[in-house]
């Protein structure tokens, strides 16, 4: 097994896991960008956003619920967060497994790249 986020998702990498349930995982970003940066990670194998089906596309709603959950929990829900998901090369997408990250807990700038 090759790919850094099915490891992770595969409890494979210890006590990195936040949060789980059948579809997604959540874990600390390595390199964090920001006082709270999470992964909002599906179990799936999935490699970028260019290759969800329609049939999976009901998976990005969860990890948007999961992810509004998680912002809650990190206490960053009322100050504000910021979710994004890079697909492909000039996405910025550095890991070939499909992810979404939540930041916040200071402030972001506005920039988009
Ligand atoms: P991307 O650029 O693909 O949207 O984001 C990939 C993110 O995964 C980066 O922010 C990077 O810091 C993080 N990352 C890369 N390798 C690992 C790892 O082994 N463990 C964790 N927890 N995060 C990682
Ligand atoms: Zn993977």
């Amino acid at each position: 097994m090759e790919c850094i986020f099915c490891q992770i998702v595969a409890g494979k990498v210890p006590g990195e896991i936040l949060y789980q349930d059948e579809e997604v995982v959540v874990f600390h970003d390595i390199n964090p960008q920001a006082p709270v940066h999470l992964l909002i990670t599906p179990r799936k194998h999935i490699p970028s956003l260019a290759q969800l089906s329609e049939v999976e596309s009901p998976l990005i709603g969860h990890m948007v619920d999961v992810a509004n959950e998680l912002a809650k929990r990190e206490g960053i829900s009322e100050s504000g967060y910021r979710l994004v998901i890079n697909c492909g090369e000039e996405g910025g997408q550095l890991v070939a497994h499909l992810h979404m990250h939540l930041l916040g807990g200071r402030q972001l700038r506005g920039g988009l790249g």
